[in-house]
């Protein structure tokens, strides 16, 4: 993870962890053991860069993604 918190920046709750676990859209798509904060107390989730990528790099169909790494 690029980024630590050690309190909730929505509601200052210290229980704010790590979790990994498979990440769905609503559309269907699924990143697995994507990580990502997420706080017990006010249920906000927090991603940070590298899960973003992941998360883009899931969307972007493997064509696609293989000719931009020829480019
Ligand atoms: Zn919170």
């Amino acid at each position: 993870m690029d980024i630590t918190f050690k309190k909730c920046p929505e509601c200052g709750s210290d229980k704010i962890r790590i979790v990994a676990s498979d990440f769905k859209e609503p559309d269907g798509l699924v990143v697995s053991r994507l990580e990502r904060w997420v706080c017990p107390d006010c249920q906000a989730i927090y991603y940070d860069d590298s899960a973003m990528r992941r998360i883009e790099a899931a969307r972007t169909p493997a064509k696609s993604r293989s000719r931009s790494l020829v480019a």
